[in-house]
């Protein structure tokens, strides 16, 4: 039960630090810092360049607390590492700056480095679902004690984006669209995820749920001051309490059954112990993502099917937004998106629905929020044939209908 304990702590009055300070206290955090001179290792999100304010990056408040928390026991270094959405060498410098996370690092005197910066090491995953290595930091395995630092955000592709999906940061650069474009279903992907959290298993989470994410997150969604603080060590655990927080069915978040089958971490609320706040006096219910995929009781084939063919998400750019930046075609992991060509009238990006995999990266990376995903069914269904199969099969069903009421009468 120790490891199941999730602490909830409020925010008030923006005093972060303190609900920082509580929350750890909640969890009897300092147990995690009996050796002398670790090494510290803090993942926050820094999924793009946007400012604190807009609730896409973990706050730079969140992560000041925590460094000062840890400075009480003197460790020998903190450093603070990511590897942004893009694939280009230079960018999660970029994010680091505008998210307002490397001015906290410069105040505290930490390090704060992209991992595409550090040795590569090729981990090899045990008991593989589907990812059988990773290449990450070689960091992720000197280090005394990671710290997972997500935020609470719906997203967009895998519903919710927090302690399991903020670990996606580990892996660098273009591997990240690599892994998308090798596992294209989402099941598939989040069991890619839960392998990748194995790699570099936190062991404390503290999640930020200051200002949060809800809509269309995880980049372009709509800012929800939640004022709390979680804290705990399994981030399987703290991911099944988000979902209760803000409403969202962890069933549907697949990477937790995959994490939870790996033996990552507990999923059932009644084995997770929450102290602090109870969950029903801080439950607020999130938007959901308007792309929202499925799940049902289908046969994976079906599943598959469908999800090609009825419920593809068109890639919808908004022109008067578009600055032709070429952050979305440079990092498409499949190439469905190019820079427009001489004779395109309305100058954006030219997207290919066959060539898309739906993975989201242009929506999340699009700093200037012109990329929306929009699902027309009936336009999906009409025109594929799996869609023309299922008009025939209709017509023949109630031509057949119609073929035994005038039988009968
Ligand atoms: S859609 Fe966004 S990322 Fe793509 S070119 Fe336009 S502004 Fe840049
Ligand atoms: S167009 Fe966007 S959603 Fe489609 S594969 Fe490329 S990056 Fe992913």
């Amino acid at each position: 039960m120790e490891n199941n304990k999730i602490a909830i702590q409020k925010i008030i009055n923006d005093d972060v630090e303190s609900a920082v300070f509580k929350a750890l206290d909640l969890i009897e955090a300092k147990k995690l810092m009996s050796k002398k001179n670790m090494n510290i290792l803090i993942k926050p999100n820094i999924l793009n360049d946007k400012p604190p304010e807009r609730a896409v990056t973990t706050h730079p408040k969140v992560l000041k607390a925590v460094i000062k928390w840890l400075k009480q026991f003197e460790p020998n270094k903190i450093i603070v590492a990511e590897s942004s959405g893009g694939q280009k060498i230079g960018y999660t410098e970029k994010c680091m700056k505008g998210s307002g996370i490397l001015e906290v690092c410069r105040e505290e005197n930490v390090e704060c480095i992209p991992f595409e910066k550090m040795k590569i090491k090729v981990y090899s995953i045990e008991n593989p679902i589907v990812l059988n290595e990773l290449p990450s930091s070689e960091l992720i395995k000197q280090v005394d004690l990671i710290i997972n630092l997500p935020k609470i955000k719906t997203h967009g592709q895998c519903i919710l984006t927090c302690c399991i999906k903020n670990m996606f940061g580990t892996v660098i650069l273009a591997n990240k669209p690599k892994i998308h474009a090798t596992f294209p279903t989402l099941k598939e992907f989040c069991a890619a995820l839960a392998d990748i959290y194995s790699v570099s298993k936190p062991a404390l989470t503290i999640v930020d749920g200051y200002l949060c994410q809800e809509g269309n997150g995880p980049s372009a969604g709509d800012v929800v001051k939640m004022d709390l603080i979680l804290a705990g060590y399994d981030g399987v655990a703290l991911d099944s309490v988000v979902c209760e927080l803000i409403g969202l069915n962890k069933e549907d978040i697949l990477y937790l059954k995959f994490a939870e089958q790996k033996g990552l971490g507990e999923t059932n609320l009644k084995k997770i112990e929450i102290v602090g706040e109870s969950l029903e006096n801080v439950k607020r219910v999130f938007k959901k993502p308007r792309v929202s995929p499925i799940s049902g009781p289908f046969p994976r084939w079906i599943s598959k099917l469908m999800s090609k063919k009825v419920f593809k998400a068109a890639v919808k750019i908004d022109s008067s937004k578009c600055k032709l930046c070429g952050t979305c075609w440079s990092n498409c992991p499949v190439n469905a998106l190019t820079s427009p060509t001489n004779n395109q009238k309305l100058k954006i990006p030219k997207w290919e629905k066959n060539k898309c995999i739906s993975c989201y990266c242009c929506a999340e990376l699009c700093t200037y929020e012109a990329i929306e995903f929009k699902i027309n069914y009936i336009k999906n269904v009409i025109f594929s044939w799996f869609g023309l199969i299922m008009i025939i099969f209709l017509i023949g069903f109630i031509f057949g209908i119609i073929k035994l009421i005038s039988f009968l009468f």
